[in-house]
């Protein structure tokens, strides 16, 4: 199969290319190489990728239509999964242009680049961060997400309209995931595991944000790749319920909206105990109250994933940071 894939350069991007590489696919990966974070990793990670078979290398930003399009329509590609995006809800206040740009006016020219290669699957990923002030848990894929608080779920949220609208007015077949705290080896230097990891073999303290009391649905990485994979197999018809009544397929459109995560938050102090026990040391702890834009808990409701694919996310949180130190340590050879 021939894939093209936007964002190979980051984290998740970057092992899922990896995956269908070793499975003999054909992948082109597109990547702007923005300097968010340490630009030195998104080329280890290409480079990686470089020496296996069948991948193609395209440095290109989302912005730039004409060079997206080319690259989608050079590829041909039977499958698109749309990664790059300006990441990370904390940056959003910061510098909120860069998610307009990169999240929504990049989501278009990819949506438009789709419609002109017609592919049988497009594949985008969105974030449990839709859900945002959202009280009520777990969070299921049916409920409303009309109260962002952050202007970067506010531009996924846009995102996943633009596609429901491309998906019926141009049949094409998509599926958005809501993705759920991703975290495993090659991780992303701003996230809260790498910070954690390098404060504390570094010897300072680590900032503990809304004091520890935080609960996230972490997701291990190659169980949200194998997710991804599973569901690329589950091409949406608009009106089909295969997943049953809970599935979320539009009525008018080839279109669904799935999380993916195993459904069992655990909380940051019981992340933390992990690190320290990965890492053999304590850590010296920096109480501070939460962060804006920031919510106390996310919790999915897999089920949707589960009745697709039959398949939910399950590495323990131990085995998933212990994998991650390995990784850090023998990337910064320390
Ligand atoms: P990442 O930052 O590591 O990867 C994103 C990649 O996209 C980077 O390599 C970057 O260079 C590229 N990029 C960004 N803007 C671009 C632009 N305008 N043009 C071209 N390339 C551009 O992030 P990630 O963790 O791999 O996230 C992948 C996707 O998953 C994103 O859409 C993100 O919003 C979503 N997501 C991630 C998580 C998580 O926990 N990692 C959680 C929810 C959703």
């Amino acid at each position: 199969m021939r894939y093209f894939i936007t964002g190979t350069a980051g984290f998740i991007g970057f092992h899922l290319a990896r995956r269908l590489l070793a499975e003999g696919h054909q992948v082109t990966g597109y990547d702007g190489f923005t300097d968010y974070y340490d630009v030195t990793l998104k080329r280890a990670r290409h480079a990686e990728l470089k020496q296996q078979q069948g991948f193609t290398e395209i440095i290109g930003r989302l912005e730039d239509m004409p060079a997206l399009i080319t690259a989608v329509q050079h590829c041909a590609p039977q499958v698109i999964v749309h990664l790059a995006a300006q990441a990370g809800v904390r940056y959003s206040i910061e510098n909120p242009r860069a998610y307009v740009e990169s999240n929504s006016v990049g989501s278009f020219n990819l949506l438009e680049a789709a419609r002109a290669a017609q592919p049988q699957h497009l594949l985008l990923a969105s974030t449990s961060s839709v859900y945002g002030a959202n009280p009520e848990t777990p969070f299921s894929e049916g409920q409303r997400v009309g109260c962002p608080v952050s202007l970067y779920a506010a531009t996924k949220i846009g995102m996943e309209a633009m596609a429901h609208a491309y998906a019926h007015l141009h049949a094409i077949p998509t599926t958005a995931f809501r993705f759920f705290t991703v975290y495993g080896p090659w991780g992303r230097p701003d996230m809260a595991l790498f910070k954690f990891v390098s404060a504390i073999l570094g010897g300072r303290p680590i900032d503990v944000y809304g004091n520890g009391r935080m609960r996230r649905d972490f997701t291990y990485i190659d169980d949200l790749v194998e997710a991804v994979i599973r569901l690329a197999d589950a091409v949406p018809q608009a009106g089909l319920h295969a997943g049953g009544p809970e599935d979320t397929i539009s009525p008018v459109a080839p279109y669904r909206v799935v999380n993916i995560a195993g459904g069992q938050p655990v909380e940051l102090l019981d992340f933390i105990s992990a690190v320290e026990h990965a890492l053999g040391r304590k850590a010296e702890r920096n109480l501070m109250p939460m962060q804006q834009g920031d919510v106390v808990e996310t919790h999915a409701d897999p089920g949707l994933l589960h009745a697709l694919t039959g398949y939910l996310p399950g590495t323990s949180i131990d085995e998933g940071v212990s994998a991650f130190v390995s990784w850090y340590r023998h990337y910064h050879s320390i």
